[in-house]
């Protein structure tokens, strides 16, 4: 069953001039970071309610304690991208990726190699840490030397670069992912419930736009009826088994 979606996927890629991958939770699950909804994910442990940007302007010590716990579980020093990333970063060297829209704030794209200008991070990343009220932006360092952080130029409290519950996505961001959809021909999505908005309106818009749909993830998704290949698997064992049938 796996060997003839892979090989399906295979010639979609080979006769595909612009692919865009699409990245969620999914993809970093066997990197050790919990996703948010499956079984023993994040939010069995912590409330959503909790992450807001209301919250961090109301009560910025309270929720940064919080999210320096949630930051733990996604970013630090024993988090390493697996073979999921690395099989973008053998795309992106065979010259077929144009780029990857994540939904993920984990980095892990870019540790494991694809290059910057490639990579749009929906959903901001959690490195930096930006300035609620003049944006100054600087790499987080590994303690806080105080919580909440303030910024050196205006001493106003910083925020993670990750974008909040209650926050629009940014802008630019959402540009450069509606230009990268509108322009490709196959969007391959890996490790994404396709649940959460206005992320999930991109698969929808290539669908719109006539784009070919790919879905690699463990769960049902609800695009899985309208795209053309679906491969039910995991994230970090699929996708380096396509860049091998590729290279064959
Ligand atoms: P999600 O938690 O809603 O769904 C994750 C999906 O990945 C599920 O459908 C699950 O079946 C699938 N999955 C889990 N492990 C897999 C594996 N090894 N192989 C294949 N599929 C696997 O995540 P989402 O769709 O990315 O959206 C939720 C939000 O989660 C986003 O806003 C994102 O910012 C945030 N988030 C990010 C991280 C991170 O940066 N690593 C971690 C947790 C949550
Ligand atoms: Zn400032």
């Amino acid at each position: 069953m796996n060997i003839l979606t892979i090989k399906k996927i295979t010639k979609i890629l080979k006769n595909s001039e612009k692919v865009v991958a699409f990245t969620g939770a999914g993809i970093s699950t066997e990197s050790g970071v919990p996703d948010f909804r499956s079984p023993n994910g994040l939010w069995e442990k912590y409330d959503p309610a909790l992450f807001t940007i209301h919250k961090l302007k109301s009560k910025p010590k309270e929720t940064w304690e919080k999210l320096l716990q949630i930051e733990k579980e996604i970013v630090n020093k024993e988090i390493k991208p697996n073979l999921g990333h690395m099989a973008l970063v053998e795309l992106e060297k065979m010259n077929i990726l144009e780029g990857i829209i994540t939904q993920n704030v984990d980095g892990l794209h870019r540790k494991a190699g694809n290059s910057s200008e490639k990579v749009i991070e929906l959903h901001g990343n959690m490195r930096e840490l930006e300035c609620l009220n003049c944006k100054n932006r600087i790499s987080q360092p590994d303690e806080l030397s105080e919580v909440p952080p303030r910024c050196d130029k205006c001493g106003s409290i910083m925020k993670p670069a990750a974008v909040l519950f209650g926050e629009q996505l940014p802008k630019e961001a959402l540009l450069r992912a509606q230009h990268l959809t509108e322009n490709s021909d196959f969007f391959l999505v890996i490790g994404s419930s396709l649940s959460v908005q206005p992320a999930a309106s991109f698969p929808q818009k290539a669908i719109q736009y006539g784009v070919k749909l790919g879905i690699i993830n463990r769960d049902e998704t609800p695009l899985d009826t309208k795209a053309d290949v679906i491969i039910r698997g995991k994230a970090g064992q699929i996708p380096p088994e396509i860049v091998k049938s590729l290279r064959k």
